[in-house]
This record gives structure tokens, sequence and C-alpha cells, in this order.
């Protein structure tokens, strides 16, 4: 029997990507070959990557000074590859330190340039983002984590203090990325590994302005250099053809639903899961309510001795991925796109239940 899917990434796709993508095993596209074997310069792998690119660009409304890259080596590869294309020896950068995820890419940024804190909420564990910031005026950039997986804090006010300071913002969007609509043209760059909200494993998504590039003196290896990847149409190197693939099935579920729709039904979604535990005389939200996530919701029992039986509970139901990651512990439910109403339905009834 299928289980329902509460893993953080990798993580849900869509019942149709999935079909889809086992079908593209057997024969891709007509071709009697297997997407497995199929060369990546054939005409029609090449058209996956060209129309793959230009659905990101579709989906995220962006202007023509932005590049679609489909890279590997993760988020994290991310962390070292930002500041190396765009942060001089001698040039300051700006970073959110709000979970996890975002310190590691603060501490690859130092091996690059000087680096700063502009905000941290270390002091209670990540569990809320900080409302004030303080930046250096001469940033090259101000890195922001939009969602913190680990921690269950997304950025909900696009219009908040930090997004008046008028400087360029690198954005990793792992996991939330398609999530909602947002205006993606006041970000300078964007990246997502696609595991979460975009895809399986081995691809990551670079959204780069253009005009943010050439600006750094340093030798920069080809294979992370931004540059390299857009002249030769992110084939520079052989790419995670089936990755690629499986994030192009994704985009394509994405277009035919709408990001509106996607959004609308994320926001239900979090909203039924948050309700049922506020209510709740035993379980309890581990976040500051003003800055939940939609996609990853964290929570706890007040006992913690009835963490493992919940969890217990929630596997005869069939219900798998909820255990919080090691150093925030609770439970940790991830209500990506492809999670169904009915899918977080059940996670509901079982929190009703067990309590
Ligand atoms: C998962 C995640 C990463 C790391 O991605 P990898 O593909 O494992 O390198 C980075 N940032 C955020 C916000 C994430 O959720």
């Amino acid at each position: 029997m299928k289980k329902i899917n509460f893993y953080s990434g990798p993580a849900i796709l869509p019942e149709e990507v999935l079909q889809q993508a086992q079908e593209a095993i057997h024969d891709f596209a007509g071709t009697g070959l297997s997407i497995l074997e199929i060369s990546h310069r054939s005409k029609e792998f090449v058209k996956v990557m060209d129309d793959a690119r230009a659905l990101v660009k579709e989906l995220m409304n962006l202007n023509d000074n932005y590049e679609v890259l489909f890279l590997q080596g993760g988020g994290s590869t991310q962390f070292c590859m930002v500041p190396m294309n765009l942060l001089n020896e001698n040039e300051t950068a700006g970073y959110l330190d709000t979970g996890q995820w975002a310190h590691l890419a603060m501490e690859e940024a130092k091996l690059f340039g000087n680096v700063y804190i502009a905000c941290s909420s270390k002091d209670k564990n990540y569990s809320y983002l900080p409302k004030e910031i303080s930046v250096e005026p001469n940033s090259k950039y101000l890195h922001i984590t939009t969602n913190n997986t680990i921690y269950g804090t997304q950025i909900h006010n696009f219009q908040s203090s930090i997004f008046n300071l008028q400087l360029p913002l690198v954005a990793d969007m792992s996991s939330d990325i398609f999530s909602r609509q947002l205006d993606y043209n006041q970000f300078d760059l964007i990246y997502a590994s696609a595991q979460k909200n975009a895809g399986a494993a081995g691809a990551t998504i670079v959204v780069v302005n253009k005009n943010n590039l050439g600006t750094v003196n340093r030798k920069i290896p080809k294979m992370l250099d931004y540059q390299v990847h857009i002249n030769k149409e992110s084939m520079h190197n052989t790419p995670s053809v089936f990755a690629v693939y499986v994030s192009y099935l994704t985009l394509l579920w994405i277009k035919k639903e709408g990001i509106e729709n996607i959004e609308a039904r994320n926001i239900r979604k979090a909203k039924k899961l948050y309700d049922a535990i506020d209510a709740s005389q035993i379980f309890e939200g581990m976040v500051a309510k003003e800055d939940r996530s939609l996609m990853n919701v964290c929570f706890k029992t007040k006992d913690i001795l009835l963490e493992e039986k919940f969890i217990d509970y929630c596997k005869q139901k069939n219900i798998v991925g909820i255990k919080g990651y090691r150093t925030v512990g609770g439970f940790r439910a991830s209500l990506y796109n492809a999670m169904p109403e009915e899918g977080v339905n059940k996670l509901v009834e079982a929190v009703e239940s067990f309590s």
C-alpha cells in the first residue's frame, strides 16, 4: 500500500510525474531508448533541457536579464558557487543566520570574502525569524533562506525591511520554490536543490541575473563558473539527465495546476494542520506563529514520552517521514506542493485521534 510521505527531502512527487518517469525509463519520447541510456546531446533530451529552463523562466515570470541553469551538486554546492562568482576577496556580503542551511552557506562564503551576520535567531534554536537586521552599506549581496526546512520558519513578508534595502538578494529557495506567487525578479540569484519541491535529487535549479556576473577577479574552475554553464546552456558536461527530466515533468505539472492554485492549496493544508496542533491538549507548535512555514510544520508532544508513541501510531496509519531533525526533535511534517489535501487530512485525523 502506498504510504503518505511527509519526508523533508527527497520528498513526495506527483503521482503522474512518477508514472511518466517510469514510462521514460523504458521508452523515452518514442526513441526506443531509456532516458537512462540516451545521449544528453540527443535532440530529444536537448529539448527537455531547453523546455525545462524556459518553464522555470515562465513560471517565475522572469525578465530577460535572467538565465536559468540546471546544475549538479545540490544546494550545498551553491553555498560555495555563489560567493565564488559574486564576491571578491576584499568585498563584503551579509548573511541571515536563520537555520542550519543558512549557517552552512555563510561558513562557505567566508572562504571567499568578508562575511557578516546580518541577523541571527540562533539564540532560540532558530525557532523564529529576526524582525530587524543590520546591514553594512557596501554589501555586495545579502543572502537569505526563504524557507528554513529543518526549523520550520518561512519568510512571508517580502515587503519588510530586508527587501527595502536595495541590496542584491541571493535566495536559497530549496524547500519552497514554486510554492507561492512571488515577484521573482526582486532576487538577483535564486537556487534550489530539486528534491524538495521541484523533482528528484541530482538536479539543482539556479536562476541568475546576468548583470551580476563578471565582477570578480579570481580564477573560477569551469564547473563552478555560472558564465560557463550559461554559455553552454547547461550542457557544459553531462547533466543529470534523469533528474532534469523529473524536474521537467514536475514543472509541467506545476504549470498545469497553476502556482496560484498550488499556493491556495498550500495555505489550506498548513492551516488545517496548525489548527489541529493548536487545538490539541497534548501537541504544540515549535515556531513563532507569524513565521510558521507552510512547507515544513514542526511540532512536538508536550510530554516527550509520547513522541515515539505518536510516530508508531502514525506508522500504523501508513503515515511516514514525520520525525523531526535531530537538532530540533519532535515532529516535522513536510507539506510540499505534491502532498495532496487528503494526505494532510490523514495526519490531522491522526493528531486528533491520538490526542
Ligand atoms: C536541503 C536543503 C539544502 C541542501 O541541499 P542539498 O541538495 O542536500 O545540498 C540547502 N538549503 C535548504 C534550504 C535545504 O532545504
